[in-house]
């Protein structure tokens, strides 16, 4: 199945080049479905790792590329603009926090948040602040791979130990404790405060997920944690980064997870679900306050500028894709996800060797109490045909909101099926 070619010279996601682990060639995907080069097909539990929203090859996302397609795929945005990044942003500005004013479009999600961080960096030294340089964040935490990005991820799962020393040292308190739907333990934000309190002076900002932890855990938290995060950014003079890449539109339930906490950030990062999945674009919105100190300031701009800035095909994409959500009854929708996957999940609970089952919106988490062994549960999966790919002791799926609930079930009685064949794998 494995191509020898890709499997000889093309790197994968974290992986190794001398033991890569196998991969399935796709032919082709629509809806939910991703259909193999040997025809098989597999009903996607992943969409991308959140990204497709819509599911594959939809008719409207495709035309949206099409037609922009006509006009032109690329132009540079220094001196330049078009009608896809306007129209998105005018989307984008209605449905983020309404203190967000300004919009940075960037090609990841990773540069999203290097994007973040440099805001927040050159704030505070338009205004005489130059040592507010260093970020304060939560364990668990996951903002992508480049450098500043990985230096705000969890320090013991993220890649610390790899990279030692070359990586900035950033400030870590536990990660939040009192789980989404508990009663809220005041001691949770203990830590945070006492770590901003000592050190808020060298602070430019704390950087969180908001209410769930993706990549660094799949952990659902209590709102409450934001709105005294919040308290005690303002307090403490920090501004404060939402990483929304993971959590945007609509996956947790809302469209945005801040309005969970109803906690407006200054500075927000989206990015996957924002084309819909269809190609990379990422986008970072601040205040008008934030914006204006930048400005402000010595340098007089905001220094960065990606080539692929605002890509027109990757906006036209977005624009639709937004649209499409927000135009449909999505709530309901990932009501009725958030609904079958409890059903299905969560009597996995009662077993010995599952320490934790969580659901939030469309997002379902089963928690083993050991690792997986990742080759032989992908393949497993694969033979059932459902497309999972669980990760430490986390088998977890977010389907694309179009998945049926026929496709639904079928999917979770595969891995409900397989979880339970875990019981002596360990
Ligand atoms: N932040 C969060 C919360 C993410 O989940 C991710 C991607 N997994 C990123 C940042 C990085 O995004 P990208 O992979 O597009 O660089």
């Amino acid at each position: 199945m494995t191509d020898n070619f890709d499997l000889e010279h093309i790197w994968h996601p974290y992986t190794s080049m001398t033991q890569p682990l196998p991969t399935f060639k796709v032919k082709r995907a629509y809806g939910a479905t991703i259909e193999l080069d040997d025809g098989k097909t597999l009903i996607d539990g992943m969409s991308s790792w959140w990204c497709a929203i819509h599911g594959y090859n939809h008719p409207e996302l495709n035309q949206a590329v099409t037609d922009q397609l006509q006009n032109m795929s690329h132009i540079m945005f220094g001196g330049l603009t078009h009608d896809p990044a306007i129209e998105l942003g005018k989307i984008l500005l209605k449905i983020t926090p309404p203190s967000l004013d300004k919009i940075f479009y960037a090609d990841s999600g990773s540069v999203a948040v290097e994007v973040a961080l440099k805001m927040a960096v050159q704030f505070w030294t338009a205004q005489g602040q130059p040592q507010k340089t260093n970020f304060i964040t939560t364990r668990s935490g996951y903002h992508g791979d480049t450098w500043n990005a990985m230096s705000v991820c969890d320090p013991v799962t993220g890649m610390h130990q790899i990279f030692g020393t070359s990586l900035p040292n950033r400030l870590f308190v536990a990660a939040p404790q009192t789980k989404f739907h508990e009663d809220w333990n005041p001691q949770d934000i203990a830590e945070l405060e006492q770590v901003i309190q000592q050190n808020h002076e060298n602070l430019a900002a704390l950087i969180i997920e908001p209410i769930v932890q993706g990549a660094g855990g799949m952990r659902f938290y209590h709102p409450e944690y934001l709105r005294q995060a919040k308290a005690l950014c303002e307090k403490y003079h920090l501004l404060l980064i939402f990483d929304e890449i993971a959590t945007g539109f609509g996956r947790t339930g809302k469209l945005f997870a801040w309005e969970h906490a109803q906690v407006e950030p200054d500075i927000m990062c989206l990015g996957k679900g924002l084309t819909g999945g269809y190609m990379t674009l990422s986008a970072t919105l601040t205040t008008k306050h934030v914006a204006e100190m930048i400005s402000r300031g010595e340098a007089g701009v905001f220094m960065h500028g990606p080539t692929f800035m605002a890509n027109p095909l990757a906006c036209a994409v977005a624009l639709k894709s937004t649209q499409l959500l927000i135009e449909q009854d999505w709530q309901a929708n990932i009501k009725r996800i958030e609904q079958q996957l409890s059903q299905y999940l969560m009597p996995l609970s009662q077993l010995d060797y599952v320490a934790d089952v969580r659901v939030l919106g469309a997002i379902g988490v089963v928690e083993l109490t050991f690792n997986v062994d990742m080759k032989t549960l992908q393949q497993q999966f694969v033979d059932r045909g459902i497309w999972i790919r669980p990760f430490g002791k986390l088998v977890y799926v977010m389907p694309p909101y179009v998945i049926t609930q026929q496709e639904l079930s079928d999917l979770l009685e595969q891995l409900v099926d397989v979880v339970k064949t875990l019981q002596g794998a360990h």
